[in-house]
């Protein structure tokens, strides 16, 4: 029986995709990534990263490259949206890496990808190729690409995120609107001054909607979302450019700080927000799915990017020592994998949906008992079960 190198295809250059395949390559593992994108864009918006993530980020050596070029916030703060009063602060430093061994980081995603992307062998990744069919059969998995081109493969990850062809072909579902649109821009820091010199993610709350920022770019720029509710734009579109008149009309009352942030960027982009239903199998005996393809969640836990990091170094360790020719090896791997991963994305998945609510409450006596539990919760030791959380030791167990 052959004892050569598994041969793994991924499908999507984003967080997941890129993360498995450095993962991989730490272990002396090939893998080829397929990304329909022909440039890796600069996307204009900011990502947090929890010690979760930040965890495994390190392990595959990007801690030097996020030393110029990631934040790493003192604190989170959340506040009301009319007074600006602070409702709770989270610290972050020194406590994360004296509870969890890691830090909190808040990063340009394009900085993200970049030093991914450095910790790759040359030719990993192939550009402009967006596949459109994945044939499962005795042996091997063929793949076929929009341009007539086609590749073969041992094993096949998706890691084409929230409208990924690699699920379709393993179940038929489609994306759930939230009923919530997001507003995203990156500013020059000096544009925001009054949010001082201390690096923080700043939370302001308010009846339907939240607005979040954050330093990026070694703290020379400012990363924005907010939050508008529409229960018929998503329905339309899944993003677009947004209207800076729209997004100061959704904000007017809210306190000034709120109207200064929403209204500094001069050019705007407006995602509708989707998750989907959860799914209890995302594998086949050679295919299997990574991150967003596999449990896209809404943005209201800041999770799905570390979520994504977590199942790619998951994955990759489940293959670590996977051989080509023995084929109930590979299945066994993945099977490993999910079982690993279902649980736990499902639990942050039905938590970032429960937050559209309890983020979003008009005043009034609900908004007032969580605005008493938020107050309450002072121990960042609460976030133990996430944050502390180590992926890769889980499988590896
Ligand atoms: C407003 C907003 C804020 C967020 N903030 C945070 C946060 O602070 N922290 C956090 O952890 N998460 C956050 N998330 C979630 C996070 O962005 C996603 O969970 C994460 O990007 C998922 O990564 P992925 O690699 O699975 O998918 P993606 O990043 O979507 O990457 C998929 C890749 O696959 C490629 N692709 C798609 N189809 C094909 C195809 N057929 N063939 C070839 N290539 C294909 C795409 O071009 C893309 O490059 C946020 C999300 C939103 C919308």
């Amino acid at each position: 029986m052959s004892r050569e190198q598994v041969r793994i295809a991924v499908v999507g250059a984003g967080i997941g995709g890129l993360t498995v395949a450095a993962a991989l390559a730490r272990s002396g593992l090939r893998c080829d990534v397929f990304e329909q994108a022909r440039l890796f864009g600069e996307v204009g918006a900011g990502v947090q990263l929890a010690p979760n993530a930040a965890r495994l980020l390190h392990r595959l050596g990007i801690g030097e490259r996020f030393r110029q070029v990631a934040v790493r916030p003192r604190a989170i703060e959340m506040r009301r949206w009319d007074d600006n009063s602070v409702l709770r602060t989270i610290p972050l430093v020194p406590e994360c890496e004296q509870l969890f061994g890691a830090p909190y980081y808040t990063v340009l995603r394009a900085d993200l990808h970049r030093s991914l992307l450095e910790r790759l062998p040359v030719g990993m990744v192939h550009l402009g190729l967006h596949c459109t069919e994945v044939i499962e059969r005795a042996g091997e998995v063929a793949l076929r690409f929009a341009d007539g081109s086609s590749a073969t493969a041992d094993v096949v990850i998706g890691a084409d995120g929230i409208h990924s062809r690699v699920r379709e072909l393993l179940v038929r579902d489609e994306p759930r609107y939230s009923g919530q649109s997001i507003y995203r821009a990156v500013v020059p820091a000096d544009q925001l001054a009054f949010l001082g010199t201390e690096p923080k993610v700043v939370l302001w709350l308010g009846p339907g909607r939240h607005c979040v920022c954050y330093p990026v770019a070694g703290g020379q720029q400012i990363s924005l979302a907010a939050t508008v509710p529409d229960p018929q734009w998503g329905a339309e579109s899944w993003s677009a450019q947004g209207r800076a008149l729209d997004l100061a009309e959704a904000y007017r009352g809210w306190h000034p700080e709120v109207r200064a942030v929403t209204s500094a960027p001069d050019t705007l982009g407006r995602w509708a927000l989707h998750d989907r239903e959860r799914l209890r199998r995302w594998s086949t005996n050679r295919i299997t799915l990574v991150g967003d393809a596999a449990h896209p969640m809404l943005p209201f836990l800041a999770q799905g990017a570390n979520q994504a990091i977590e199942d790619a170094v998951a994955l990759a360790a489940c293959l670590r020592d996977v051989r080509r020719g023995e084929a109930s090896q590979i299945a066994v791997a993945l099977a490993r994998y999910e079982q690993a991963r279902e649980p736990r994305t499902t639990e942050v998945q039905r938590m970032s949906r429960a937050n559209t609510t309890a983020l979003h409450l008009p005043d009034g006596v609900e908004q007032c008992r969580r605005d008493d539990a938020l107050a309450a919760q002072t121990m960042l030791a609460d976030q133990e079960w996430i944050y502390g959380y180590d992926a890769e030791a889980a499988v590896v167990a």
